[in-house]
């Protein structure tokens, strides 16, 4: 691997007390490009521009997919990652939907840990921060025929984030759009996915609410996903949340959760469940929690939910709430708190 490092950190600039998402990026950043039906020599950069020509091919196109992932540092200031092969694998499976190579397994992992060594200044030490992690790879040929390109850049950059914090979160349940249809691309993380969910999440949060619940795209009576996140209901003292399909996103979140409320003695079902199927638990006073679960928030607790002139209203969290119990539980393993009896960690 060829590294170059800045002459210049960025660091002092930084106000780590006051991040906002995804705006600041670390030093340094990742690059391997795909030539020749094989990926070439990995290099480490300063974080900057690229130049491409504009008739790149990912611009017309879209032929890119991404991952989304964190390093946390623990008390004695290791670096810890979150079930990173997991990554690697839906990485994968997304690049065999969109036409794309393959990335190796040592190719990626070499790659960020040495990223994570040369820029660790830029992983907070703190329960509510840590360094988010954007693996993606672009389609990089230089022509607009409308085929499969043939060169790609596999990229990582980093960002350092808190935990953050939304406010209310009010979902309306969508009637007429889709993110994803079955034999689409909803089950890879595809750039693409989210260009057509940004107008209709627009429509709805000028309506005044933060997310849309989406449904199947037929008959849209079914629940699958919540903004971007895995979702999931509390009935009584059970979980219940989709089953994976072709349609929605595998969460690596919405797995760990389901596994440690396992853990806990909590019944879980994944399955398909209908709207109405949820309004009715509500009005029989059954439905006690629903959240959002996926890397950015870990944990988001929902406290509402439209559909057409209902409004479900979710109970205010306490202690004994699922939400918090298994978020808390979540983020004492990736922090590296408690003991990780399923191996999820990782020390860089
Ligand atoms: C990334 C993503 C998720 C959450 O996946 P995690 O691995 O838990 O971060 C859920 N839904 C969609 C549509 C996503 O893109």
């Amino acid at each position: 691997m060829q590294i170059t490092k800045t002459l210049q950190s960025n660091i002092q600039q930084i106000d780590f007390n006051n991040l906002s998402f995804g705006k600041c990026f670390s030093d340094h950043m990742f690059i391997v490009s795909f030539k020749n039906d094989e990926w070439q020599k990995p290099e480490i950069l300063p974080y900057g521009p690229l130049s491409l020509n504009p008739g790149t091919h990912v611009f017309h196109y879209g032929q890119a997919i991404f991952e989304g992932m964190k390093a946390y540092k623990n008390k004695q200031d290791d670096i810890l990652l979150f079930r990173p092969l997991e990554n690697i694998k839906r990485l994968n499976r997304s690049a065999d939907r969109l036409c794309m190579p393959r990335i190796d397994e040592t190719i990626f992992m070499q790659g960020l840990t040495t990223l994570l060594e040369i820029d660790k200044d830029w992983i907070p030490r703190s329960d509510n921060m840590s360094l988010y992690i954007r693996p993606f790879m672009i389609a990089n040929s230089e022509f607009i025929r409308a085929t499969p390109a043939s060169e790609f850049k596999f990229i990582i950059i980093t960002s350092p984030t808190s935990t953050y914090y939304s406010g209310k979160t009010n979902l309306k349940i969508e009637q007429k759009y889709a993110r994803s249809v079955v034999g689409g691309t909803g089950f890879a993380k595809a750039a693409g996915n989210y260009a057509a969910a940004f107008a209709p999440t627009k429509k709805v949060q000028n309506e005044g609410f933060t997310q849309i619940i989406w449904t199947d795209a037929i008959s849209h009576k079914y629940i699958e996903e919540c903004g971007t996140m895995n979702i999931m209901f509390r009935i009584d003292d059970k979980i219940i949340t989709p089953k994976l399909s072709e349609s929605i996103l595998g969460g690596i979140t919405r797995d760990s959760i389901i596994t440690i409320a396992k853990q806990k003695g909590i019944q879980v079902e994944e399955r398909r469940i209908s709207v109405s199927e949820i309004i009715n638990y509500y009005k029989n006073g059954r439905l006690r929690e629903a959240f959002g679960v996926g890397t950015a928030v870990t944990l988001n607790p929902i406290d509402s939910i439209t559909f057409k002139n209902i409004v479900i209203d979710i109970e205010e969290l306490n202690q004994d709430s699922y939400a918090t119990v298994l978020k808390n539980e979540l983020l004492a393993i990736q922090y590296g708190k408690i003991k990780d009896i399923n191996c999820w960690t990782l020390k860089v």
